[in-house]
């Protein structure tokens, strides 16, 4: 029997560790400068470092690493051990404040787009205190930043962090309006985790898989997702005890796994933890993600993260819950029981509305990748239109407010407002609506558009950067007024009409939704390459630089790393494609083509006067798909010739996904029709219903 409470946690060197292995002054001091984002004083560096060591040690910890997470979306780490050898012979463990403070791998293998040409090589990580350290496999994990010699973000937690800073501040400007004195708002992040669960034997066996994450191919098997039958169904022996395993490793590294279910397509299945700060939501989504692939080994399982690992079925998402709390733990995003509490939940509310509204192409860019984009608009996941979902209450009272009219709730539980224009509403959050991509969930905002496998860093980094914005402008303009109630009515009741054309609670998925969303001019950039070139327009440069979050310099080197792991996506997925294509396919169904035709020749040879039209006609259709398929292949390997040939990496990635990926689709569409006719012995690859239906 496991003992929840007794292990949760025992691998985190967390707050309660600190307090029973710091003097009590060095625990005081290293709260605060959490509180404050304030750099730390390194002469407590020292004692930290080696309280640190000694628990760690005790844990079993030989070593030590500073976790960052550099561009590629994914963590890094490199190992140092604690060993110091002495001259006679013998060795002790050591471990100093400056390495707990700053490590400096090498940078030069990690994606700066370009931001190395321009300045040092070398990058240096530095510790983020506002994170526990943890110990993993006999390692002491410190969670760091990771930058440039010249302060330039490297990763996606700087930026985080950073947004963290300015989204506190303006949340805490508009609260003093309500005179509420906060010394921090902190966002809170619940990030819903799918994924899927293959058999390690017939993993092995598809090179797509093994090199893209997804399958490249794979004709549909007679049943997929129709039966609605996986959705919450009761969780199969070996997935049970692979849930319970990971469970428990989480359970361990203080992440608060709480809910565990199998998800719409066959094989796949969700995981959410209790909501956390953000900066540690994302460093245990991390966590998340490697412990669901190294649990999966141990059961002779393969975990698939991409977005889109089968045609045919769902994709996996990472649903991004969002909402604000001050340090005093009450929700800013929750209708409030006073009137007050009221008029202040509707500024908030209105604050992300307007963020959304006016950062669509942002929210969108957030969540781009050659992956997520199989995704976003296939029936399964929120279209590439960004809107807001706020259930019809909400929608009736912003309207109601919007002309001035009382709102005459129909529901139970009426609920002042405060402000005399604002009417009375209740309370309901139950109407749900899973088609939208950013939809209010009774307390918080769940932003489905992000990719399973996406680092929820950046999404956050978007999401508390535009909030502050629209906080700041609120701030300002509240401030400044002589009659302030007046003017938050006024705020408020403007705010509606500009950005209410972003409200929609009707179905994402339908095409209606896209022709309406085109009349109210919203945007839907549909692939990465017509997304992310706009992360540096002038307007994005000057949101970013005036919270700085983000400069102009950092922004162009996101843009390009963007660009450029798409197109190296695409391009390994393109060769991944064409080897199986050539050396696997097309011998599989040559084979079977020329058994149609000796068959066809030993009926003759008999010469009885067999019937041999089946066998001539099946011959006949391989003839002309296995030409076809193999014209596209051609085509294929013309087109990645071309690629080379294209200039600078908008003009490419854009070549990628007009030229590469629909012939990557033609050759998938022959590929599984002939997949369709081949002997099953003759076919090289384990099938979707072998994949999809063994574990
Ligand atoms: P559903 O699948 O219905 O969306 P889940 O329970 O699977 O619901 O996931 C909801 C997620 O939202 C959980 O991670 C939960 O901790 C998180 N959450 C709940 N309340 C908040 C909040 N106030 N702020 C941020 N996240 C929250
Ligand atoms: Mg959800």
């Amino acid at each position: 029997m496991i003992n929840v409470p007794e292990i949760f946690g025992t691998l985190v060197f967390d707050s309660k560790v600190m307090q029973e292995r710091l003097p009590k002054e060095v625990y005081q001091a290293l709260k605060d400068t959490v509180r404050n984002s304030a750099p730390l004083d390194s002469s407590l560096a020292t004692t930290i470092a080696n309280a640190m060591k000694d628990w760690a040690i005790e844990l079993g910890a030989t070593h030590y690493t500073h976790w960052f997470q550099p561009m590629t979306g994914i963590t890094a780490e490199k190992h140092d051990s604690f060993m110091t050898p002495l001259k006679n012979g013998t060795a002790i463990m050591e471990f100093s404040g400056k390495e707990l403070i700053k490590g400096e791998p090498d940078a030069s293998s990690f994606p700066s787009g370009g931001l190395r040409a321009t300045f040092e090589a070398r990058g240096y990580t530095a510790w983020d205190p506002s994170s526990y350290a943890f110990v993993k496999d006999s390692t002491l994990y410190i969670p760091t930043v990771f930058c440039s010699f010249n302060g330039e973000a490297l990763d996606k937690k700087t930026p985080l962090l950073r947004s963290l800073d300015t989204v506190s501040k303006e949340a805490v400007r508009i609260l003093k309006l309500f005179g509420k004195d906060v010394h921090r708002v902190i966002p809170q992040v619940g990030a819903e985790q799918e994924y899927f669960l293959v058999d390690r034997k017939l993993y092995d066996r598809r090179k797509d898989l093994i090199f893209t994450g997804r399958t490249l191919l794979g004709a549909k098997p007679p049943k997929g997702q129709e039966m609605d039958d996986h959705y919450f169904g009761s969780i199969k022996t070996r997935v049970a005890n692979y849930m319970r395993d990971l469970d428990v490793e989480l359970w361990k590294l203080g992440v608060s796994a709480k809910t565990k279910h199998n998800e719409a397509a066959p094989a796949q299945h969700e995981l959410a933890p209790i909501f956390n700060s953000a900066n540690m939501a994302a460093d245990h989504n991390q966590l998340v993600m490697e412990t669901m692939k190294r649990v999966a080994e141990k059961h002779d399982l393969v975990c698939l993260l991409h977005e889109k690992p089968f045609a045919g079925v769902n994709g996996s998402g990472k649903h991004n819950n969002w909402s604000l709390a001050p340090e005093t733990g009450e929700n800013l995003l929750k209708p409030g029981a006073s009137p007050q509490e009221n008029a202040q939940f509707l500024l908030f509310l209105c604050a992300v509305i307007k963020a959304v509204d006016e950062h669509q192409d942002l929210l969108r860019i957030c969540v781009s990748g050659a992956g997520n984009d199989h995704r976003l608009g296939g029936d399964e996941a929120p279209p590439a239109i960004v809107s807001i979902f706020l259930g019809e209450e909400l929608t009736d009272i912003l309207e109601a407010i919007e002309r001035g009219e009382s709102y005459q709730g129909t529901h139970k539980k009426q609920l002042e407002i405060g402000v005399d224009l604002l009417p009375k509403f209740s309370l309901d959050s139950t109407d749900r609506n899973r088609t939208s991509p950013f939809a209010f969930t009774g307390n918080k905002f769940e932003f489905r558009m992000p990719g399973s496998s996406l680092s929820i860093a950046g999404v956050n980094m978007v999401i508390n950067t535009i909030v502050a914005d629209a906080l700041r402008q609120f701030a300002d303009r509240l401030e400044g007024a002589d009659d302030f109630q007046k003017e938050l009515n006024k705020l408020i009741r403007e705010t509606i009409t500009k950005h209410k054309r972003i409200i929609f609670n009707g179905n994402n998925y339908s095409q209606e939704w896209v022709k309406e969303a085109q009349k109210r001019g919203l945007s839907n950039l549909l692939r990465t390459p017509d997304c992310v070139p706009l992360y540096t327009s002038e307007k994005n440069v000057a949101l970013f630089e005036g919270h700085h979050v983000l400069s102009r310099v950092e922004l162009e080197a996101r843009c390009e790393i963007l660009l450029e792991n798409y197109v190296k996506t695409l391009r390994i997925e393109a060769r991944t494609l064409l080897e199986m294509v050539k050396r696997d396919v097309l011998p599989a169904t040559i084979t079977a083509a020329d058994r149609l035709a000796v068959a066809i020749e030993h009926k003759k040879q008999l010469g009885a006067d067999l019937d041999y039209s089946m066998e001539l006609a099946l011959l006949r259709n391989f003839t002309k798909l296995n030409k076809n398929l193999y014209a596209e292949v051609s085509n294929l390997q013309r087109a990645m010739e071309k690629a080379k040939e294209q200039d600078g990496i908008i003009t490419t990635s854009r070549f990628y996904a007009d030229q590469v990926v629909p012939t990557m689709g033609r050759i998938r569409k022959l590929a599984d029709e002939l997949e369709t006719i081949t002997p099953s012995e003759l076919w090289p690859f384990p099938t979707y219903s072998e994949l999809l239906f063994t574990v």
